[in-house]
């Protein structure tokens, strides 16, 4: 066992401040990775100030973080897929039981018998498992993906959960050439919906509540901007979408969007406000529209993701911050004030 520097929230109004916590000596099949950037996806947020009670109530203290990306420091001897040197990439999983008819399938996101990376089971400390505000962390070579050589590294980090989390359902609907696909919300995974509905072909409409972000939707490729707010141009996009990717991370009026939806058109939620929505069934009986969820992807398509984005040249627009400056980050995501994503460097947590 060692012992890694760490930045933990001690209960659900506590500011985040230094911590050391624990991480074990790598088994034999675990790579130990010296973290170089987490991003902070909002999901650490709603986690650690424990706004998911109900479905995952937070154990303090918590070490929120599963957008990470390193360097190997250490592999255990029976490690094929990495050497000391390498560069790594670990997302919201750690470990799953492998054998279940989901982890056959390469679902290991449904598996029951996960383990997240933060505030999961740790099988091999005992407590809870400790995310990405952290120096380092060990995990087993399955659940580390590789990261290709061509991309800025604090752009990489997001696309391990805001990355994986809208491309798979992109995929999953077949949104590409002639489809028109909405994006709702322009945060971290927004502007990742963005970047791939364009990157695959789609029409693709933004919708957000800032009016700051209209221009810098456009920049990112989205070909219409619509202030969800004004209802004239709401309006217009009636019953025209062939798909619409939901990432709104608080309460919203879900029928005004799946009013959008063309016949048999689907609105994807991603997004994980901690209240249920009040979901008409007229917004979906009318054109035999559907509502769905999806959560982050299994590793072999997140593997896919990141070599899609290496070829591409494809990585999220970030601030990069001290771990620091987490508390100010916060409030500022809560404000909509980051374009997109900020992300750790975690130089700034060694030197501290
Ligand atoms: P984020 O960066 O804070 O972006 C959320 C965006 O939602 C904001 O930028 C804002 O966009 C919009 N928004 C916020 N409050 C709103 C409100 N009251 N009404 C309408 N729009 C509002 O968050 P994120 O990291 O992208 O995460 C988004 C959600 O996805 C969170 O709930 C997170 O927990 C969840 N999530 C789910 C998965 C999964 O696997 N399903 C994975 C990761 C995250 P505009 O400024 O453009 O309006
Ligand atoms: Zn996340």
């Amino acid at each position: 066992m060692s012992q890694a520097k760490a930045y933990s929230a001690a209960s659900a109004t506590s500011p985040f401040a230094p911590d050391t916590i624990s991480r074990r000596e790598p088994n034999e099949r675990d790579v130990q990775i010296e973290i170089l950037f987490c991003g902070i996806c909002h999901s650490d947020l709603h986690y650690a100030r424990d706004e998911w009670h109900a479905t995952m109530p937070t154990v303090y203290p918590c070490v929120p973080g599963h957008e990470i990306v390193g360097r190997v420091s250490k592999v255990g001897s029976a490690v094929t897929k990495f050497r000391p040197g390498d560069l790594a990439a670990v997302g919201c999983l750690v470990d799953s039981d492998r054998t279940c008819s989901q982890c056959r399938d390469g679902y290991e996101q449904f598996c029951a018998g996960q383990v997240l990376t933060y505030g999961g089971l740790d099988k091999h400390l005992g407590g809870v498992t400790y995310g990405g505000y952290s120096e380092s962390i060990v995990v087993d070579e399955h659940f580390a993906l590789r990261v290709p050589s061509n991309l800025d590294l604090a752009g990489v980090a997001p696309l391990l959960c805001a990355g994986i989390t809208t491309y798979s359902p992109l995929r999953h609907w077949g949104v590409g050439e002639g489809k028109k696909v909405g994006v709702l919300g322009l945060g971290g995974l927004g502007h990742m919906g963005v970047k791939f509905a364009r990157a695959f072909g789609a029409h693709v409409v933004v919708f957000t509540t800032s009016p700051s972000k209209k221009e810098a939707a456009l920049a990112l490729g989205a070909h219409e901007v619509v202030l969800s707010t004004d209802r004239d141009e709401m309006k217009r996009h009636r019953n025209s979408f062939d798909f619409i990717l939901d990432t709104i991370s608080a309460d919203h009026k879900i029928n005004n969007f799946l009013s959008l939806l063309a016949r048999d058109g689907n609105l994807t939620m991603v997004g994980a406000p901690p209240t249920p929505l009040a979901v008409s069934a007229f917004a979906l009986l009318g054109r035999r529209r559907s509502l769905s969820g999806s959560n982050i992807g299994g590793l072999a398509e997140t593997q896919e993701m990141l070599d899609f984005c290496g070829e591409r040249g494809i990585i999220a627009d970030v601030e990069v911050i001290p771990v620091q400056k987490i508390n100010e980050a916060y409030d500022r995501m809560l404000r909509s004030d980051v374009k997109y994503r900020f992300s750790i460097d975690m130089a700034s947590l060694r030197e501290a």
